[in-house]
C-alpha cells in the first residue's frame, strides 16, 4: 500500500490547482450572484487540457486515466466551487461512464466524443415525483412501437436539466414492478415529445441547472437502450462511480472551508490576539482536518480499487456517506470560526454549507446510503416495502 501520489498525479494536481486559483476563483462570486454556469470558455479550457473524459477511453476522445486522477482534478477544482468542478465531474464519473461501460459501440462512437471535447453534456434522470428513495417505484414508460420506444412519464430534480444536451432516463420497459422492468434509455434534448419544466430554485447549487424532464409520448430510436430490463443492477454499479465523485465534491467544499477557517483564525483578532490562540477554535480547526483527511482515505481507497473501471459498491457507499456526513459538520464549523462574517455573503463559507448540505440528498439521501451500507455488510436485502 503506498499513501504517495506518483510524479504524473503530482503534477495533474498542481496543474488543476494553478487553472483553478488563476482562471476559475475571480470569477466564482459573480457566477454565484447571478447563478450561472461556467461559461463555455472555461468548460473549453477544461477540454482543452485533457480534463473533460480525463478517465475515459482514448479511442473515445477521453485520456485513458484513471478514476482517482479524475478524483483529484474535480477535488482541487471544487475547492473553490462545485461549479468549476461541475464539468470535470459529469464527463469523468457522470452518466457518460454508463455508455461507456454498457454502451454499444455506435452509442459510445456518438456520445462520448463530444463529452471529450465540451460540446455536449450528459445527465441522469432517475428521481420521480412519486419515485425518490423508492426509486423502483418510477412509473417513467417507455414502449416498443416499431423502430422507436414512445415514453411517457416526469423525472424530477435532474442536475443540468434543460441545460444538457443526452440524458440517460431509467425507465421502465416491462409491466414487471421494482428493479425487474427497469433499464435505461439515452435521450436527446430536442426529440420530440421531450420537454423540460421550470428550473429549481435550490438553497445552493446557485448556477447548477436543475429541472423536471417531461415526456410526452416522446420518441426514441430504439438503438438508444443503452441498459435493457433486467439490469437495473449496472445502472447501479455505474452510478456508484458517480457516488464517488458526489463524495469528492463534499471533500472539495471541505478542504475548501478548512483552507478559509485556518486563513481567517489566523487573521481575526479578538481580546488582542489572533483568533486561532484559542483553544476553542484550534479545536474546530482540528476536528475538521480529522474529517476531512478521513473521507479523503474513504474515497481514494474507493477510486484508486476502481483503476479504470468501477468500484466496490460497499467502498464507494462507505465513502459517500462518510463525506455527505462530514461536508455539513465541517462547513458549519468552519462558519462558526468566521463568526458573523461567517453567516454573511462576503465570506464564501455560507456559499460552502449551502451547497455541501446538497450532496447527502444527491445520489441517494444519507439514510438511504445506511442502509445501503448494511445490506453490503451483512449480504442481506432490506425490504423497505414489507
Ligand atoms: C442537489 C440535488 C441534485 C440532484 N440531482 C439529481 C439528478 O441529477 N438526477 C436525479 O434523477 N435526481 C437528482 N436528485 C434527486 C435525489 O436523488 C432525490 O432527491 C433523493 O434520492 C431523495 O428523494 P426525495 O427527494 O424524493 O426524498 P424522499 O425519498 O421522499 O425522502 C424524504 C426523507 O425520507 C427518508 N427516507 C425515505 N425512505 C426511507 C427509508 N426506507 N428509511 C429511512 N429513511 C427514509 C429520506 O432519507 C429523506 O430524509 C437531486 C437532488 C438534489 C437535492
Amino acid at each position: 500500500m503506498d499513501f504517495q501520489l506518483n510524479e504524473e498525479q503530482k503534477m495533474l494536481k498542481k496543474m488543476v490547482h494553478d487553472l483553478g486559483e488563476k482562471e476559475f476563483r475571480p470569477k466564482v462570486a459573480e457566477w454565484e450572484a447571478k447563478a450561472e454556469p461556467i461559461s463555455h470558455e472555461h468548460v473549453k479550457k477544461l477540454a482543452d487540457l485533457g480534463l473533460l473524459g480525463l478517465c475515459l477511453p482514448t479511442k473515445y476522445g477521453g485520456q485513458g486515466r484513471s478514476a482517482f486522477e479524475a478524483i483529484l482534478a474535480i477535488e482541487e477544482l471544487a475547492r473553490i466551487s462545485i461549479l468549476c468542478a461541475a464539468p470535470v465531474f459529469e464527463s469523468n464519473v457522470g452518466p457518460v461512464k454508463v455508455i461507456e461501460q454498457f454502451g454499444t459501440d455506435e452509442q459510445k462512437q456518438k456520445y462520448i466524443p463530444p463529452v471529450c471535447r465540451g460540446e455536449s453534456m450528459i445527465s441522469v434522470g432517475m428521481t420521480e415525483p412519486e419515485a425518490g428513495s423508492a426509486l423502483t417505484d418510477l412509473t417513467t414508460r417507455a414502449v416498443l412501437d416499431g423502430d422507436y420506444y414512445v415514453v411517457n412519464g416526469m423525472k424530477r430534480f435532474v442536475s443540468g436539466g434543460g441545460e444538457s444536451d443526452v440524458y440517460v432516463v431509467y425507465v421502465r420497459l416491462t409491466e414487471q414492478k421494482g428493479a425487474k422492468g427497469i433499464g435505461g434509455l439515452i435521450i436527446e434534448k430536442g426529440m420530440p415529445g421531450f420537454s423540460f419544466g421550470k428550473q429549481e430554485q435550490f438553497m445552493g447549487f446557485r448556477g447548477f441547472p436543475s429541472s423536471d424532464l417531461i415526456f410526452d409520448n416522446c420518441r426514441v430510436p430504439k438503438e438508444n437502450l443503452v441498459v435493457k430490463e433486467g439490469e437495473f443492477r449496472k445502472l447501479m454499479l455505474a452510478f456508484d462511480l458517480e457516488r464517488c465523485g458526489n463524495a469528492t465534491m463534499c471533500l472539495g467544499i471541505a478542504q475548501g472551508a478548512l483552507e478559509e477557517a485556518m486563513a481567517y483564525s489566523q487573521q481575526r483578532k479578538q481580546w488582542g490576539k489572533d483568533i486561532c490562540e484559542f483553544q476553542a477554535i484550534q479545536f474546530m480547526l482540528a476536528d475538521m482536518a480529522l474529517r476531512v483527511e478521513a473521507a479523503r482515505l474513504l474515497i481514494y481507497r474507493a477510486t484508486v480499487n476502481a483503476a479504470t473501471g468501477l468500484p466496490v459498491p460497499l467502498e464507494a457507499n462507505l465513502a459517500k456517506c462518510f463525506a455527505n456526513q462530514m461536508v455539513r459538520e465541517v462547513t458549519g464549523m468552519a462558519l462558526q470560526v468566521h463568526g458573523g462574517y461567517g453567516y454573511s455573503k462576503e465570506y464564501p463559507v455560507e456559499r460552502m454549507m449551502r451547497d455541501g448540505w446538497g450532496w447527502g440528498v444527491a445520489g441517494g439521501t444519507i439514510e438511504i446510503q445506511k442502509i445501503t451500507i448494511a445490506s453490503l455488510l451483512l449480504r442481506r436485502r432490506f425490504d423497505q416495502r414489507r
